[in-house]
């Protein structure tokens, strides 16, 4: 977990990206990596804000590189999702974290702490006509009800929002499962959707949070921002928390739901694991 925050290497610089012979040699590499189980998942809590007690924790892919150390997902995500290799990666993430979930539910030291997992999902995922047959037989596989998996969707992702994406969406709507805008504010920022998309939850980008900090000003702002998301009636995630101040602020304007350093750092599974025995009982 030391790893995590520090010498992230910045081995796919975006400029480099461009490079077709580079990009050819990391998606071999990604490739190989995802059959040799060099991936690996961090888990972070989301806490709820009145409590501190965990509520869910979300899945946060690394790459265990055997040249190049720990990859955070910023420098090969965009790679996977240009060549496709995505939906592979898209499928073991699915499959590893509701494992680990179920492992943590069958686990006397653990199933008391009952939560629901977040994963990320990409654009690509939402297009593919075979990720609800996927969502669907992993709970099946695993014997977890759907509602212990929230799917994270970036606005992007949603509102591109093609026919074949609106028919994924309510498919999984219909299926049970949490549906999650993620980053909300960071990109399009369009009010309009939130009220049409079939979601039940909103988690807003920490740019917002980490604004807070350096202008307190700020939370007039946030706390209409709290509202809005309130008046469609979706549930706020405020994502990004860092400090004390910042979860007392956010919880003074009626935020219910946290995630950040402040409350935890992503975890490998065993540190995650330790985690959870500590705050058994809560
Ligand atoms: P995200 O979904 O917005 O995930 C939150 C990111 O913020 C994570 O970065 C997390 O480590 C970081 N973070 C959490 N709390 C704090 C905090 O208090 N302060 C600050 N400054 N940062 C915090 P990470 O793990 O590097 O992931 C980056 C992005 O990569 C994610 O952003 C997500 O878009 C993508 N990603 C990660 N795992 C997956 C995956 O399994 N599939 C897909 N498609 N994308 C993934
Ligand atoms: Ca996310
Ligand atoms: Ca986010
Ligand atoms: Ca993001």
């Amino acid at each position: 977990s030391k790893s995590e925050g520090r010498s992230k290497l910045k081995l796919f610089d975006p400029v480099t990206l461009h490079s077709r012979q580079l990009q050819r040699q990391i998606v071999g590499d990604l490739r190989e990596g995802i059959r040799a189980d060099q991936l690996v998942l961090y888990y972070q809590p989301i806490v709820e804000l009145a409590t501190g007690n965990i509520e869910g924790c979300e899945a946060l892919v690394r790459w265990n590189h055997p040249v190049h150390g720990l990859i955070m997902p910023d420098q090969f995500i965009p790679v996977a999702e240009a060549t496709g290799l995505i939906a592979e990666l898209g499928r073991w993430v699915l499959r590893t974290a509701m494992r680990q979930l179920r492992q943590w539910r069958d686990d006397p030291a653990t199933q008391q702490t009952v939560f629901s997992m977040r994963i990320n999902v990409s654009a690509a995922d939402l297009q593919s006509l075979e990720f609800v047959d996927d969502v669907r037989d992993v709970l099946l596989a695993e014997g977890l009800s759907p509602d212990s998996l929230v799917l994270e969707l970036t606005e992007g992702a949603i509102i591109q929002n093609n026919e074949l994406d609106r028919y994924t969406l309510m498919s999984l709507r219909r299926l049970g499962v949490g549906l999650e805008i993620d980053d909300f504010g960071a990109g399009y920022s369009s009010m309009g959707y939130l009220r049409k998309l079939p979601v039940d939850r909103v988690k807003v980008d920490r740019q917002f949070v980490k604004d807070l900090g350096k202008d307190p000003s700020q939370l007039e702002f946030l706390a209409a921002i709290q509202q809005v998301i309130r008046s469609c009636g979706l549930e706020g995630v405020w994502e990004g928390i860092e400090t004390a101040q910042e979860a007392e602020l956010l919880r003074s304007i009626g935020c219910t739901s946290g995630q950040g350093y402040f409350f935890g750092r992503p975890l490998p599974e065993a540190d995650f694991l330790a985690r959870l025995k500590a705050t058994r009982g809560h």
